[in-house]
């Protein structure tokens, strides 16, 4: 069983960065939501969460939350701000595990294949304290500038918001070697009764694929490419 502690950053008393109408606890929770609800769709995975609503916690309880679980890995989920745009990903500027170096090459690529269109700003190291405190490999992901009009925009939609989530996931099972359930028919949302998934297309050319997602979100379908 492997288990994953997915920390949406800030909460509660700390906004994060605010601007654009956005604030960034709040994007976190959502994108870590969305994470931990595509991972179930897999078997052998196990996801806690350091906050599943908007409460502050001190970056050394996050942690150690994480450690407690004796998790096997630790994703904080960030926006950046501070004029600049697309994704970058840190790990620990300290001593860290090839593991952690492994992950943290492979989530970001995922994740940069998943956002479509937007600058890889690279991957980075830093001496955040979850990255240091956590005893497990651990990655914080900056996903996109809240104060930068673009991205705020991308930002706004949460089907850009899922497509960051899927990016996530992507990386976590490739990193673990995740299976997908076989009754893989977990729906998207999770009102009563059972949901069905439509498949409107599939294409040899990603340019398609992503032309028709664009259509979709248009006439208001959430919808991603996988
Ligand atoms: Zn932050």
């Amino acid at each position: 069983m492997v288990r994953i502690v997915l920390d949406a950053g800030h909460g509660g008393k700390d906004p994060g960065a605010v601007a654009n109408g956005l604030k960034e606890k709040d994007l976190t929770l959502s994108i870590v939501k969305h994470i931990g609800r595509l991972l179930s769709e897999y078997e052998g995975v196990e996801v806690h969460y350091t906050r599943t609503d908007d409460r502050f916690l001190e970056l050394s309880e996050r942690a150690a939350i994480a450690n407690k679980l004796n998790a096997d890995y630790f994703i904080s989920v960030h926006i950046n701000a501070g004029g600049g745009t697309g994704f970058e990903s840190y790990i620990y500027n300290g001593n860290v595990s090839q593991a952690t170096i492994a992950y943290q090459n492979v989530i970001h690529a995922e994740i940069m294949k998943a956002i479509g269109n937007v600058k890889d700003r690279g991957k980075k190291r830093a001496n955040y304290a979850v990255l240091r405190q956590t005893k497990m490999p651990a990655l914080l992901t900056e996903n996109l500038f809240i104060d930068n009009a673009n991205d705020a925009a991308k930002l706004k939609s949460e089907q850009f918001l899922l497509q960051v989530a899927h990016g996530h996931v992507q990386g976590i099972a490739k990193v673990f070697g995740l299976k997908k359930k076989a009754s893989s028919s977990t729906p998207e949302q999770k009102p009563t009764g059972v949901l069905y998934r439509v498949q409107v297309g599939a294409f040899a050319n990603r340019e398609n694929a992503e032309r028709l997602v664009e259509e979709l979100k248009k006439k208001g379908y959430p919808a991603i490419i996988v």
